[in-house]
Parts: C-alpha cells; structure tokens; sequence
C-alpha cells in the first residue's frame, strides 16, 4: 500500500503536500524554523545528534 500522499509540510506551516515531504519551497523555511527553536543551527545539531544516538539506542536488539 502506497500512503505517500497528503502529508503534512515539513516546515509545520499545517500545509499539506502532494506527497514529499515539503509544499514547494517550503523546504528552505526549515532552517530559520529550526534556528528559531534551537537558538542556532549549532544548536540545532547537537541536539540531534543526541536524538539520533537515542534513537540508535532504543532500537537495541
Ligand atoms: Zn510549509
């Protein structure tokens, strides 16, 4: 089953996409987006690195 469709836009402006992950152009609204939230790109890094080890993590065998 293909349900690739009707997503909602990545940049969480409740746009919904025609099945990529960002409406057009909405994928370079991201990264002000995420400086908004982290403070800095920087920021914004560390922290998901931190959630990707988590991620790693969780996914133990
Ligand atoms: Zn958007």
């Amino acid at each position: 089953m293909t349900n690739d469709k009707g997503r909602l836009c990545g940049c969480r402006c409740d746009g919904i996409t025609a099945g990529g992950r960002f409406l057009p152009g909405h994928d370079s609204k991201i990264v002000p987006q995420l400086e908004a939230d982290h403070g800095s790109l920087l920021d914004f890094w560390a922290w998901y690195e931190e959630a990707m080890k988590e991620s790693g993590r969780s996914t133990a065998e």
